[in-house]
């Protein structure tokens, strides 16, 4: 067996005047999130948990916000690329768990949807891709609304060649 475990985490601010991606989908807000590219916390947190299992740095190294290339891009983009670099090591995505944390809205009415495009991209059943969200009960900047939070884990194999 040569499974490996990689774990992801995101921080984003929300601002005024931003549209907010959450999932790879448009949420309707009155804030969006703060960013170099699109700033989808929980697509960057998959990113991050995919390379962190392959063992290929971070988002950061891999999509720098210094680079123009990168600027106000649709995150699903690097989450195909993303896959694309763990693929080229030879290793297969098994499936993510993930948690949005963030005060308003809620976001159960679009999770499905989020389950879909996320599964597209990777090539997953929507069942590998657990989705959940939470709020922090208005305690700290996610409960203040000037955040939003993603934490993901995802389970990789080695695929024999
Ligand atoms: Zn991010």
């Amino acid at each position: 067996m040569n499974i490996r475990i990689g774990s992801g985490v995101d921080f984003h601010r929300l601002t005024e005047g931003r549209d907010l991606w959450l999932g790879g989908i448009k949420i309707p807000h009155t804030k969006g999130a703060l960013g170099h590219s699109d700033a989808d916390v929980l697509l960057h947190a998959i990113c991050d948990a995919m390379l962190g299992a392959a063992c290929l740095g971070d988002i950061g190294e891999h999509f720098p916000d210094t680079s123009n290339e990168f600027k106000n891009i649709d995150s699903k983009i690097l989450l195909d690329r993303t896959n694309q670099l763990i693929k080229k090591e030879n290793y297969r995505l098994i499936n993510i768990d993930s948690t949005l944390c963030l005060q308003s809205p809620k976001i159960k009415p679009f999770v499905t949807q989020m389950q879909k495009v996320i599964a597209c991209i990777l090539d997953l059943n929507e069942k590998d891709v657990s989705i959940k969200a939470t709020t922090t009960e208005r305690l700290g900047f996610v409960g203040r609304e000037e955040g939003v939070v993603a934490f993901a884990t995802v389970l990789i194999e080695k695929v024999s060649q």
